[in-house]
């Protein structure tokens, strides 16, 4: 970014918003966060909030998480706080620890400090981070500077900091930021809010615009584009001429960002409680052509088709479970994400197969090696998909006392969920994920009883209605608009 943002080049006079001008209580910052700025501030240093949580309250809206920034140096923050460690790879961030809360403290930024993009991210991070988040644990992008370790920082022969780049004041920290919207500070000192780019007035007008010149930000840091269109579907937000104007034709550099990343960013798009708007959006914008490039094909190919549907339901559901504070998995995530891609692969083989595990297994890793091209996909997410989809045609053919077992599965919660939304739209069997649904409220004896009731089945080799039901999960039965309601056996 160099100079290009030079709070000169700018203008550095803040406009301070007096606390009786602003929306911002303590009352909607959170206890660990207010402790966290007063330690700073009773040591002299300065101690603001800064980003998405500054945003969110402006809106109304509940924070997701605290950050502050700070002119104390990491290593000073760390003295300051018992209960904090230094985290990041090159740029050092304290994180202090609250229980389960986390505060976030990053020292300024110098306004020459490299940009996010440059750290690459280790993939072997990935499946740490997807073990947090199948925990339901979204997790947070951690910015990393490279600078820091090495290439500004001048030390003397005894390892005495003599120059550093790296950090710098309020005035430049401004500018390395993305969003006007995201690069309020909030002063604990006397509760004004500091608006150097003309963020408060972007949040009154709903509007989404790119601090300094859109397309340079973009080509340093191209993640910058998804994160419009997540910001864009969570606020509801409309970017600003220039800031929209770029996507278009930079768009492709997404292809050049290391796949881990774009791991955490699709977490940070569908599960965080806009997915389904954050869909449209990567649609509109031709960005999820980029990211996921045969999910794209497929829904251009098929345009509102039940499998479309059954994605948004999916969607749907998920941002429910987060506004309720209930937990949501990157596998369920991505076994609907992958549906048409998958059910593509399978129905390219004779209908015959389409319910063979082999064939099943075939589909599921076809779709997910290609997705992993641009998004890792971490092992065991790879493995929940797999196991979710082969299970399909196993629940939809239930077998005497075997069926049973099959509630002690692992997966056995997410693979119902998906027959449970395959049935919603005529994918499956409704009798049939109507039976898991009664048998899971059962007693172990009830439920030995129930293999009787089993639809269209005395609970052995299947009939009439198993062999269709089965039929049709093998296949997942769906893009051919001719066959929809078909449903004799063997037919699907
Ligand atoms: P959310 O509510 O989703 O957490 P956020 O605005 O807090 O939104 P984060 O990803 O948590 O977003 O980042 C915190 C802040 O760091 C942002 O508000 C922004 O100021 C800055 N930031 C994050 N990523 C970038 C980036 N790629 N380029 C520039 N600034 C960034
Ligand atoms: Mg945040």
């Amino acid at each position: 970014m160099n100079d290009t943002y030079s709070a000169a080049e700018f203008g550095s006079a803040p406009r301070i918003i007096a606390r009786a001008d602003h929306n911002i209580s303590r009352s909607s910052v959170s206890n660990s966060a207010l402790r966290v700025l007063y330690r700073l501030k009773d040591a002299g240093f300065q101690a603001f909030l800064v980003g998405g949580c500054v945003r969110d309250i402006m809106l109304g809206r509940h924070p997701k998480d605290f950050d502050v920034a700070t002119n104390a140096l990491p290593d000073q923050v760390r003295s300051l706080f018992r209960n904090s460690r230094l985290v990041g790879r090159r740029f050092r961030l304290a994180h202090v620890v609250f229980g389960r809360e986390i505060i976030e403290v990053a020292t300024f930024r110098a306004a020459n400090a490299p940009s996010p993009s440059e750290e690459p991210v280790a993939e072997a991070d990935a499946d740490a981070e997807a073990d947090e988040a199948e925990e339901g644990r979204v997790p947070e992008f951690e910015e990393a500077d490279p600078a820091a370790g090495s290439r500004d920082r001048v030390h003397d022969t005894h390892g005495r900091l003599l120059r550093d780049n790296v950090y710098g004041t309020l005035e430049e920290d401004v500018w390395r930021r993305d969003f006007t919207v995201n690069a309020l500070y909030y002063s604990i000192a006397d509760f004004s809010l500091w608006d150097f780019v003309g963020g408060a007035e972007d949040i009154a007008a709903q509007r989404l615009r790119l601090i300094g010149d859109p397309e340079i930000r973009y080509r340093e840091d191209p993640v910058r584009m998804l994160r419009a269109a997540r910001f864009e579907a969570k606020l509801g937000f409309t970017l600003e001429a220039s800031t929209a104007a770029p996507i278009e034709s930079l768009r492709h550099l997404l292809a050049g960002v290391p796949p881990p990343r774009l791991f955490d960013e699709t977490l940070k798009l569908f599960l965080t409680g806009h997915g389904e708007r954050s869909l449209l959006v990567l649609r509109q914008r031709a960005l999820l052509e980029v990211l996921l490039p045969s999910v794209d094909r497929y829904l251009s190919k098929h345009e509102g088709n039940v499998v479309e549907q059954l994605l948004r339901q999916g969607l749907r559901n998920s941002d429910a479970r987060v506004g309720a504070d209930k937990p949501v998995t990157p596998t369920y995530l991505f076994a609907l994400l992958l549906y048409g891609p998958i059910a593509e692969g399978i129905e390219a083989l004779p209908p015959q197969r389409w319910h063979e595990a082999g064939t099943i297994l075939e589909g599921c890793d076809r779709a997910l090696r290609e997705a992993s091209r641009r998004v890792t996909i971490p092992r065991r997410v790879a493995l929940g998909v797999r196991e979710m989809y082969a299970l399909q045609p196993r629940l939809e053919q239930p077998r005497g006392k075997r069926a049973l077992r099959l509630l002690e599965q692992p997966r056995f919660r997410a693979a119902y969920d998906l027959l449970i939304l395959r049935a919603q739209f005529g994918l499956a069997s409704s009798e049939i994920a109507a039976w898991w649904t009664r048998l899971q409220e059962l007693s172990p004896e009830e439920r030995l009883k129930s293999l009787d009731a089993l639809p269209g089945a005395s609970g052995h080799a299947p009939r009439d209605a198993d062999q269709a039901a089965s039929a049709a999960a093998g296949g997942l039965r769906t893009p051919h608009r001719r066959r929809r309601r078909r449903r004799s056996p063997g037919s699907a």
